[in-house]
């Protein structure tokens, strides 16, 4: 029961960061500024190291290695997420997502994103 109880919150933890991934990459600007790419490789990177499964961080810490994240636009970032999550849905045995899909799958919030940091201004982007 402890097991299946684990196995349940790691998959919760899964659809959540997914989702918080799949969320950010629909408002992910057509044109990001060098912060928010660098932001979204760093996000990315993040989840590398301190992914709450050690094992998780260690396979998706190979995937990136070998396909690192493309950020150089919305469209762009959108895709390598959809790819890269296939990535893991094939090792899990899960069934692809069909990648021409992922803009009506995951929709931008209502509210817009986080916009115009300091840093932003700084680099006159
Ligand atoms: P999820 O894979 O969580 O997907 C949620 C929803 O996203 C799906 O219902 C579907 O609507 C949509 N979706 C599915 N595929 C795509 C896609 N390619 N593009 C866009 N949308 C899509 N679990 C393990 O057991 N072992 C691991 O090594 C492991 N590594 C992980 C690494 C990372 C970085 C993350 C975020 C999660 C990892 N997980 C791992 C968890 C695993 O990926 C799933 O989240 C979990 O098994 C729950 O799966 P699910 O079937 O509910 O759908």
């Amino acid at each position: 029961a402890a097991l299946d109880a684990a196995a349940a919150v790691k998959a919760e933890v899964g659809r959540a960061t997914w989702t918080l991934l799949h969320t950010l990459a629909a408002q992910f600007p057509d044109r990001p500024t060098r912060q928010q790419q660098r932001d979204a490789r760093t996000l990315v990177d993040c989840l590398t190291r301190i992914y709450p499964c050690g094992d998780c961080a260690r396979h998706f810490a190979e995937l990136v290695r070998r396909n690192p994240p493309v950020v150089s636009s919305g469209p762009a970032f959108r895709r390598w997420l959809c790819q890269t999550h296939n990535r893991v849905n094939a090792r899990l045995g899960k069934a692809l997502f069909n990648c021409d899909l992922v803009e009506s799958r995951w929709a931008p919030l209502g509210c817009s994103a986080a916009e115009a940091v300091a840093g932003e201004e700084v680099e006159g982007e």
